[in-house]
């Protein structure tokens, strides 16, 4: 058992300590365990879940929703222990010495309490509970019950609930997506335990969910009362007979599947739940350990000098690594991980912008899976630029299992009033984002196979749309992109923004250059390439003009990129408070229903370029837009710290990095947003890694490809830790105050200031300007 002040002190820890009603659904959250293929939110299992959420990632359904939405699926969490008919519950008089931990490292959920039922009979319980990560349908707990002074038996009930909805709590849109197909006993042997199959209701996908209790000391001291099927729950009953002062252990295996399309093959339960009852809970305990042990072999960062960073910045990389599945490039992950039923478990450009950097520089397979769920939903993102009246291919904001566009077209603004969403028509920006993704992967990875069976195709038809959906200004000679929102979701219907532009422009200009080079490489498979993306090649060279003449909105006495055209002109409101973790106020007698007409902006927009795609421009116009954007920046999307504690970085603005930095880092442990219980901050937790690597570990790449290191850590933390791939070469970076080192596992030429460095196994020193 842990003891309260070692899981304190242990930045491998996250723990909690009592379990209030306002508290209990953010921690749902927080202690969900996941492994990409299935989740189950953390509901304590001495307390009934608040939001209950069973998912299974790419399955979406949409009977009567606004829009396709993930299927909260049956939960087979329940667990309920009744001593002396008392039922054991976190809440009651009876309870005391609650705790619940996640161990990061091992993947696992314990939970403690000790209950005293009314009669007086006292009972000591430990539960460990993991999702696996290495065979993805497995689930499982271990408990351990102590009578502490009596000697009789104790009531245990298990359920599987088919009768959730997704948006229960409300009251306009729960709705139900399952309709429970069977659900009964099911007997594994000698062994017994509960089943239920259901399937969604439009989608038609089979669910199945099956488990099984197993007591090691046998018959005598486990038995099955009643199996209780409901209309749309099951329920088991046993008994379980304790000795005073003796543990007894107990499992509770788990096999759940969706069967997503024809190629996931449905393992029969019976099968399923019988190898994993002969493998038994350790053997696959141990399998799943060693999976996430070589996730932290390649991913873990370690800061030492600072455990509050340490951890938090660990709760974000183990949350995002549960979101992601490399055997299944049909799905990918949305903006609420696989946590939570926020923003209906859809994908944004969340994922290409901030997550994939993660998984590219430290587990490219998976980078690969997700960016072939682009790949494999093109046809819906041809049907929404034809729905346009465009040609190629335009991704949807919000993407949900086809590629076409799922964004709820209405919903509430900052004043509580029911407003028209325009970001599904208009924030067509997410199409350079992919083509940013498709990019930098093919760069860290050097997968020339994905190249030409996918990223390019996808590079060409969403250049295509930009050309088409780009217009010709006669007057005034250009091109123009007119009526879109960029990342700023404060300004609507505005015409050329300078994010939206510079990338679409940066986008043709790229995939004309790969084009080239693959007509000399390669002339065979490009032609094959540009058939199968129904794009001439003449097509290509033509693009070449939009390019050139895409306007970009600049005031080039003052340097600065103006976000859109027309935003010098609108009302310059100062922010004049921050609230105690230095985040901005909403500016006095301010009417947020007109925040479109003033230079507020909700997120970096102008910013984000330069954490993209910094090496296009030159230190002094960075600083310059910087300085400007940062001061009218409203950060009201947790997207937008951790950015400007990267860019700030780069530029050697150290003074705020910290504070943006720990800000996103803490979004969903210290829930800084309030709404951690939608789910996590998926987007922010690849943010947080963007800025503890790119930012304080100062890694960049050169626009020739090399690898550039230039840290800078807070003079409080003593030693920064990273490591990440660079086309199959695994290298480490250790920063210290004084000095930074970096080790290859294989030679390769580095850069730091204007001098370069042969990295090695021994590791090579880089001199650190203080
Ligand atoms: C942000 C978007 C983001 C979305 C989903 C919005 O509040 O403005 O940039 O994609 O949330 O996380």
């Amino acid at each position: 058992m842990y003891s309260k002040d070692v899981t304190a002190q242990n930045p491998w820890f996250i723990q909690e300590s009592d379990l209030s009603a306002a508290t209990t659904a953010a921690h749902e959250t927080q202690f969900a365990l996941a492994n990409g293929y299935r989740s189950l939110r953390g509901e304590s299992p001495f307390c009934p879940a608040q939001y209950p959420g069973a998912f299974y990632a790419g399955l979406y359904d949409k009977s009567e929703a606004a829009v396709t939405e993930l299927v909260v699926c049956p939960n087979p969490l329940p667990f309920r222990v009744y001593v002396d008919y008392d039922e054991v519950l976190v809440g009651k008089k009876g309870a005391s010495q609650y705790t619940r931990v996640l161990d990061m490292a091992q993947g696992v959920v314990s939970s403690w309490l000790t209950y005293q039922a009314e009669t007086g009979s006292r009972l000591t319980m430990k539960s460990d509970r993991y999702v696996s990560r290495a065979n993805r349908h497995r689930w499982a707990e271990r408990w351990e019950f102590r009578a502490d002074n009596f000697s009789r038996r104790i009531i245990i009930k298990i359920a599987i609930d088919g009768t959730v909805l997704n948006n229960a709590q409300h009251p306009l849109d729960a709705v139900k997506h399952l309709e429970v197909t069977d659900r009964g006993r099911l007997d594994v042997g000698a062994v017994s335990g509960i089943f239920l199959h259901a399937r969604t209701r439009d989608s038609g996908v089979p669910i199945h969910e099956g488990e099984v209790l197993l007591c090691p000391d046998g018959e005598d001291s486990l038995k099955l009362l009643l199996c209780r099927p409901l209309a749309e729950r099951v329920e088991a009953v046993y008994e379980l007979h304790l000795e005073q002062g003796k543990p007894l252990v107990l499992y509770r295996l788990g096999f759940g599947q969706a069967v997503l399309g024809k190629a996931n093959t449905e393992i029969g339960l019976k099968e399923g739940l019988s190898d994993f009852i002969s493998s038994g809970y350790e053997a696959e305990l141990s399998a799943h350990r060693t999976v996430l042990a070589q996730f932290w072999e390649d991913a873990d960062i370690q800061i030492s000098g600072d455990d509050r960073a340490q951890r938090a910045l660990r709760f974000n990389l183990f949350h995002l690594s549960a979101c992601a599945n490399p055997l299944d490039n049909r799905v990918s992950i949305g903006a609420k991980g696989l946590h939570g039923e926020g923003y209906k478990g859809h994908v944004f450009w969340d994922t290409e912008t901030f997550m994939l950097p993660f998984f590219i520089f430290t587990q490219p397979k998976t980078a690969r899976s997700l960016l072939s769920y682009r790949y494999n939903t093109l046809q819906g993102a041809r049907e929404n630029a034809r729905q346009g009246g465009h040609k190629g291919a335009r991704f949807p904001w919000e993407s949900a299992d086809t590629g076409v566009e799922v964004t709820p077209p209405w919903g509430v603004d900052y004043a509580g009033h029911l407003v028209r969403i325009w970001t599904g028509e208009q924030e067509v920006h997410i199409n350079a984002d992919i083509t940013y993704a498709v990019l930098k992967y093919l760069q860290m990875s050097g997968d020339r196979l994905f190249l030409l069976e996918q990223g390019l195709q996808i590079l060409l038809e969403t250049a295509q749309f930009w050309a088409s959906f780009a217009q010709w200004n006669p007057e005034r000679q250009r091109y123009e992109i007119r009526n879109v929102i960029g990342p700023d979701e404060f300004h609507e219907h505005v015409h050329n923004n300078t994010y939206t532009n510079y990338l679409a422009a940066w986008a043709l200009q790229k995939t004309r250059d790969l084009v080239h080079q693959l007509e000399t490489e390669d002339p065979d498979s490009l032609k094959n390439i540009l058939d199968r993306a129904r794009v001439t090649r003449t097509e290509v060279e033509s693009w070449m003009e939009v390019a050139e003449k895409l306007y970009i909105p600049m005031d080039k006495e003052r340097g600065l990129f103006e976000q859109f055209e027309g935003y010098f002109k609108l009302q310059d409101i100062p922010i004049t408070e921050w609230d105690k973790n230095g985040m901005p106020l909403w500016p006095k007698n301010l009417d947020l229903r007109r925040l479109n007409e003033t230079q507020l902006i909700k997120q970096p927009d102008v910013v984000m370029l330069f954490a993209m795609i910094g090496e296009e421009f030159s230190q002094e116009v960075k600083i310059k837009n910087y300085e400007y954007y940062e001061k009218r920046t409203m950060h009201k999307s947790s997207l937008s710290p951790s950015i400007y504690a990267m860019v700030g970085l780069g530029l050697g603005k150290h003074d705020h990095a910290y504070e943006y930095f720990i800000k996103a880092a803490e979004t969903d442990i210290v829930d800084n947003q309030g709404n951690t219980s939608h789910g996590l901050h998926a987007a922010n937790a690849g943010g947080t890694w963007q800025s503890a690597v790119f930012g304080f570990g100062g890694l960049s790449i050169d626009r020739d490809g090399t690898v550039r290191i230039e840290p800078w850590l807070p003079p409080h933390w003593n030693k920064l830790r990273y490591s990440f791939y660079w086309r199959s070469v695994r290298l480490i970076v250790e920063v210290q105050q004084e000095l930074c080192k970096v080790f290859s596992d294989t030679p390769l030429n580095i850069r730091s200031g204007d001098r370069e460095y042969r990295a090695s196994q021994e590791g090579v020193e880089i001199p650190r300007k203080i």
